[in-house]
C-alpha cells in the first residue's frame, strides 16, 4: 500500500517536474531578449537551467538534506539570476519572494529557516545594489518602501503556510505511527493468545501428572523435591499465560457492579499481607470515607493487586508499603505509595508496554493490564516516582457515590 503511494507520488513529482523544465526552457527562448547575444548573461541562464534540471530529476533517487540544501540554493541563484538578467522583467520579483516555499514541497523545517534567513539577506543586498548603483529597476525604485513591505508580507505569509501546514502533517505522522503501534500490537496480541491458548493445555496434562507422582509414596523425597520444583514452574508458567490472555482477550460482558472501594481495598490488602509477609513489608491502609465506583469487582481487584504488588516488590525489607483513599471531586482517588527504589522517568514511560519488565521473575504484563482495566471503566492511572526514592500510583475512577448497591441486585438512589 505505501509503495503504491510512493509510486504515484513519484509520477506526480516527475510529471510536475518535467513542467517545469519546460515552463524554464519557454523562458529561455521564447521572447528572450539576450537570446540573440549569446553572450556571458544568456550561457549563464542556460547551464543555471540545465543544472537545476538535472537536479530536480536527480532528487528522488537522493533523498537527503544536502541534496534539498544544493537544490535550494542552485534555485536560489537561478532566481536572482533571472532577476539581474533581465531587468525590464517585473516579475521575476515574485519568484524572489517565492524561494523559501521550494523548502515547503520538501517538508524540511531546518531548509526552510536556512533558505527564509538566506533570501532576507539576499534581498537586503539586492535592494542596495538597486538603489546605489543600478540605473534600471524603476518598478521597485519608484515605491521602494512599497516593495520592501511587500517582501516582509510575502515571507509572513510563506512562514504562516508553512507552520500550519508542517504542524499538520507532523501531527499526521505521530497519528500513523500509533495506528501503525496498535495494530502491530493486536496482531501480536492475537498471536501470543493462539499460542498461549495452545500451550495450556499439554500445561495442564503435565502438572496433573507430576502432581500425582509427587503423592506417590515409593518416590524418594529426592526426585519429589524435583517434582515440587517443576510443579512451581509449571505454575509460574501458567501464570503468564493467564495473564497473557486476560490483555489478549479482555472479557467483554463483565459484569458492571457497585464497588465498595473501601472493602475491596480490606481484601485485597489482607490477601496481600500474606505476600508481605514473604517480602517482610506492611501494608498501611487508610480510608477515612465510603467510596463507590462503577465496575468489576474481579477486574478492579486484579488491578490493585498489580499495583500494591509492584510497590512490596520495590520496596525494601521492612519498609511499608501505603494505601489511602479518599474522594476528590466526583472520582474516587487510590493512592499506593511506596518508598522502594522507584523508577527514572524513561522507565516510568515504558510502564505498560508488553513485557516490559526489569524483575529477573517479572512478566512485564501488570501494568499493562492495570491500563486497560482503568480505560474500561474510564478511570487514570498516574506514576510518579523518583529513583531511589521512591514511587506514588495514584488511580482514579469516577465515583458512583449517589448510588448504593443492594443485595437485591438493584440500585437504590440515596
Ligand atoms: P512485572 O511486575 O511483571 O515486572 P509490571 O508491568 O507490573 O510487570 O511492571 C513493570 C516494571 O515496572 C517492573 O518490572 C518494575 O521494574 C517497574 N515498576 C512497576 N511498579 C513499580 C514501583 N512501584 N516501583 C518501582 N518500579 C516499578
Ligand atoms: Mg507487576
Amino acid at each position: 500500500m505505501k509503495e503504491f503511494y510512493t509510486n504515484i507520488n513519484k509520477k506526480v513529482y516527475y510529471i510536475t517536474m518535467l513542467v517545469l523544465i519546460a515552463i524554464m526552457i519557454m523562458g529561455l527562448f521564447i521572447g528572450n531578449p539576450r537570446m540573440g547575444e549569446h553572450g556571458a548573461g544568456f550561457i549563464l541562464h542556460v547551464v543555471l537551467i540545465v543544472i537545476l534540471s538535472v537536479c530536480l530529476l536527480l532528487y528522488p533517487r537522493y533523498v537527503t538534506r544536502v541534496f534539498r540544501m544544493i537544490i535550494m540554493i542552485v534555485a536560489s541563484v537561478y532566481f536572482y539570476t533571472l532577476f539581474f538578467l533581465y531587468p525590464d522583467t517585473g516579475s521575476t520579483f515574485i519568484f524572489l519572494c517565492f524561494i523559501p516555499i521550494i523548502s515547503i514541497l520538501f517538508f524540511d523545517a531546518k531548509l526552510f529557516y536556512f533558505s527564509l534567513v538566506l533570501n532576507s539577506v539576499s534581498i537586503m543586498f539586492t535592494f542596495s545594489y538597486i538603489v546605489l548603483v543600478s540605473q534600471g529597476y524603476y518598478f521597485i525604485k519608484q515605491d521602494l518602501i512599497g516593495n520592501v513591505i511587500n517582501f516582509i508580507g510575502s515571507q509572513v505569509i510563506i512562514y504562516f503556510v508553512f507552520y500550519l501546514s508542517y504542524g499538520r502533517l507532523k501531527k499526521q505522522l505521530l497519528y500513523y505511527e500509533q495506528i501503525k503501534q496498535t495494530e502491530r500490537l493486536k496482531i501480536s496480541g492475537q498471536l501470543a493468545a493462539a499460542v498461549a491458548h495452545e500451550i495450556r493445555n499439554p500445561l495442564t496434562v503435565v502438572k496433573g501428572f507430576l502432581e500425582l507422582y509427587e503423592k506417590d509414596t515409593s518416590v524418594s523425597d529426592d526426585i519429589k523435591r524435583h517434582y515440587s520444583l517443576m510443579i512451581g514452574e509449571l505454575n509460574s508458567a501458567e501464570y503468564v499465560i493467564s495473564q497473557l490472555l486476560s490483555v489478549a482477550k479482555p472479557n467483554k460482558d463483565q459484569e458492571m457492579e457497585t464497588v465498595n472501594v473501601k472493602n475491596v481495598l480490606q481484601s485485597v490488602t489482607d490477601l496481600l499481607h500474606s505476600y508481605g509477609l514473604l517480602h517482610d513489608n506492611n501494608i498501611d491502609l487508610n480510608v477515612t470515607e465510603e467510596c463507590f465506583i462503577a465496575a468489576n469487582t474481579i477486574e478492579f481487584k486484579q488491578l490493585l493487586i498489580n499495583i500494591i504488588k509492584n510497590a512490596m516488590e520495590a520496596s525494601e525489607i521492612g519498609d511499608s508499603v501505603k494505601i489511602t483513599a479518599d474522594m476528590k471531586n466526583d472520582f474516587v482517588e487510590i493512592k499506593v505509595i511506596d518508598y522502594g527504589h522507584g523508577m527514572s522517568e524513561a522507565e516510568v514511560g515504558s510502564l505498560g508496554t508488553p513485557f516490559y519488565s526489569l524483575k529477573s521473575k517479572g512478566t512485564g504484563l501488570g501494568m499493562m493490564i492495570c491500563y486497560n482495566i482503568a480505560e474500561k471503566y474510564k478511570g487514570t492511572i498516574d506514576v510518579q516516582s523518583s529513583k531511589g526514592k521512591g514511587t506514588t500510583v495514584t488511580i482514579r475512577f469516577p465515583s458512583k457515590n449517589n448510588t448504593i448497591w443492594s443485595k437485591g441486585n438493584s440500585y437504590i438512589k440515596k
